[in-house]
């Protein structure tokens, strides 16, 4: 029988890279898409010689054509920080849509089943603590996070409808901060952001007074939780997140012991609409999938760390934003 055949769309970028990795490690046939707008060729170079991997420099929210049979589609092209959807909301609203629609369309003709990214950010500033997946939310259209926000929410919106009315079949998963190597050091993210202050020799940029919650997911335990859910039987979403929560302050504090450095946090403005608290309630996750997190943040932030020591010193000193 031949391999099956995955479309990923967002390939180039942190999570579709770790994605192409997966499918191609389990004997998938992996259709690659990135228009490279946030995405880094070098994320999956290491693959482009495996016969099993082709790549195709396209941008979903475009009219796409893929020849010959495909299996899966997962939908993973966004920019996902705040940082670039801020810089470039109209195509962030884009892939969101028009993406999406193209991908779902792609997905009748093939007869191919859709996972879509989907975000804790379609509960905006939660009101309801840990988030459970029947949580409406709370998203501001009209704020910085709207064009994201918004776009996700109309993501699942059309991708439930194409369930419901056409009879795809679909998987949404409300994917919660994550982290690993590959995440763009110039971002903007906590993260990248803390971690290349560190190795500057910069104070850590703080913002506001560093009470806000995130809980952080290592990249590894994310993918595991996607694999399982594509093959699952369960169409509504699917929170997957890491529930070990931790304010951005102590989280701050633990960049710096984990970097040895000296640097101190330096408090900066919150931005508009940040959410306050965030955590996953995973209880569908674990029930559904069996799935759960393995990967204690110690761990990860070892290995990521690791990952952006040895980046060049042009990487590290590349801070300027891709899109000023
Ligand atoms: N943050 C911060 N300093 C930074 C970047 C981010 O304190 O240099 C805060 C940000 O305000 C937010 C949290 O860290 O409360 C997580 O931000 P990120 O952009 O990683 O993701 P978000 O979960 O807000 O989408």
């Amino acid at each position: 029988m031949p391999n099956k055949r995955v479309l990923i769309t967002g390939a180039a970028g942190f999570l579709g890279s770790h994605l192409c990795d997966r499918f191609i490690a389990e004997g998938y046939n992996v259709v690659a898409m990135d228009n490279l707008i946030t995405g880094d060729l070098r994320n999956i170079e290491h693959l482009m010689k495996l016969k099993e991997f082709e790549f195709y420099h396209n941008d979903v929210s475009k009219f796409i054509h893929v020849p010959g049979q495909i299996d899966y589609i997962l939908h993973f092209a966004s920019p996902a920080s705040p940082i670039d959807y801020l810089k470039i909301p109209i195509q962030t609203l884009k892939v969101g849509s028009l993406g999406i629609h193209n991908c779902l369309g792609l997905a009748r003709v093939k007869n191919a089943r859709v996972l879509i990214a989907s975000t804790s950010e379609v509960y905006g500033d939660p009101m309801v603590h840990p988030q459970t997946e029947d949580y409406w939310g709370n998203v501001n259209p009209v704020g910085p996070r709207g064009v994201y926000d918004e776009a996700k929410r109309f993501q699942e919106a059309i991708t439930m409808a194409y369930h419901t009315y056409h009879g795809l079949e679909t998987r949404i998963v409300r994917i919660f901060n994550t982290y690993g190597p590959r995440m763009r050091l110039n971002d903007g993210r906590v993260l990248p952001a803390f971690i290349g202050q560190a190795l500057r020799g910069e104070d850590l940029t703080m913002f506001g007074d560093g009470s806000q919650t995130r809980s952080f997911c290592y990249v590894s335990d994310l993918i595991e939780g996607i694999y399982r859910l594509l093959h699952s039987d369960y169409a509504e979403p699917v929170n997957i997140g890491n529930p070990d929560e931790i304010t951005i302050r102590e989280f701050g504090e633990e960049i710096i012991k984990l970097t040895g450095t000296n640097q101190k946090l330096v408090t900066k403005p919150l931005p508009k609409d940040d959410p306050k608290q965030r955590k996953p309630d995973i209880t569908r996750a674990k029930q559904i999938l069996g799935w759960n997190p393995k990967i204690s943040r110690e761990e990860g932030l070892k290995i990521t760390y690791d990952y952006f020591k040895s980046l060049s010193d042009e990487e590290l000193y590349k801070t300027a934003h891709r899109f000023e």
